[in-house]
């Protein structure tokens, strides 16, 4: 049914390469919509899309720093030419994390945190927006954390931009609803990726996240992308300015 498919629709993915980025891709292609997609790394990105085109999935990609304001006004350029000037989905996953306490951060790793995870984010609606809306039906989707909703002990600054994209979500959903875009954001725990990889494989660590979890395990890339699918949906048409936790149950575990 045409609820449940994304046939015929366009979709940007940032940072779709590895981890949540690229499950985001797999997903969204499977369920028919044509992605762009970017990273830094040419060399893998053009390793992705071959592997992509093999599966028979339509994925395109330029590399691009998505913390570099030209860069992402040229992969804009590109997506805008790809998709004749419009665009039904928007997927703003890349972000990066650097932990220590508060009183340890140089400015350098602010404005790094900052630009990549909030600034690019915010900037990617501001110069999608008229392709979204072009296209007469648009949705947006942050990738933010439960890092954005509760503390846990991966740094303020990163807990601080992801609870700013929770708000922008709920913004966005208002100011753009008259659009027809809506926008929503899904905020993981644990996810095995190789953001976090260094810290799953060391075995206190992750005993740490289990205990935590009413679900006793971290989750997969898959397990985020289809609560993704699922926002991009016609299916999911009355659904703005949530914040979705894709959690195993970490953020309602009062007293474990
Ligand atoms: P990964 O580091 O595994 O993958 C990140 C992807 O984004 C890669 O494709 C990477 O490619 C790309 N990328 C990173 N920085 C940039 C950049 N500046 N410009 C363009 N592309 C970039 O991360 P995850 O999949 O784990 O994380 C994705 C999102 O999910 C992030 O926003 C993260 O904060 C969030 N998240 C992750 C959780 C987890 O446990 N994994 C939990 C909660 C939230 P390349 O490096 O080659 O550019």
């Amino acid at each position: 049914s045409p609820r449940w498919s994304l046939a015929g629709m366009s979709a940007l993915v940032t940072g779709g390469t590895r981890g949540i980025g690229y499950a985001v891709v797999e997903e969204l292609a499977e369920l028919g919509a044509h992605v762009h997609t970017c990273s830094r790394n040419e060399v893998e990105l053009n390793q992705r899309l071959r592997d992509w085109s093999a599966k028979g999935f339509i994925v395109t990609g330029s590399v691009c720093d998505a913390s570099s304001r030209t860069q992402r006004q040229h992969l804009l350029d590109k997506v805008s030419s790809i998709f004749n000037g419009k665009l039904n989905i928007l997927i703003n996953n890349v972000g990066t994390n650097i932990r220590k306490p508060t009183t340890e951060y140089t400015a350098e790793e602010y404005s790094m945190l900052m630009s990549t995870n909030l600034e690019s984010s915010y900037h990617l609606c501001q110069l999608a927006h008229p392709l979204l809306k072009a296209s007469g039906v648009g949705s947006i989707v942050f990738i933010s954390s439960v890092a954005g909703l509760v503390h846990v002990k991966s740094g303020s600054i990163y807990g601080a931009t992801k609870g700013a994209m929770n708000q922008l979500a709920r913004n966005l959903a208002c100011e753009w609803a008259k659009d027809n875009i809506r926008v929503n954001s899904v905020a993981p725990w644990y996810i095995k990726t190789s953001l976090v990889e260094h810290l799953l494989n060391d075995e206190q660590f992750l005993d740490r996240v289990v205990s935590r979890t009413p679900i006793k395990r971290p989750g997969e890339a898959n397990e985020v992308s289809s609560m993704v699918a699922f926002l991009c949906l016609p299916a999911a048409s009355y659904i703005t300015g949530q914040t979705v936790a894709v959690d195993g149950g970490f953020t309602v575990n009062g007293f474990p």
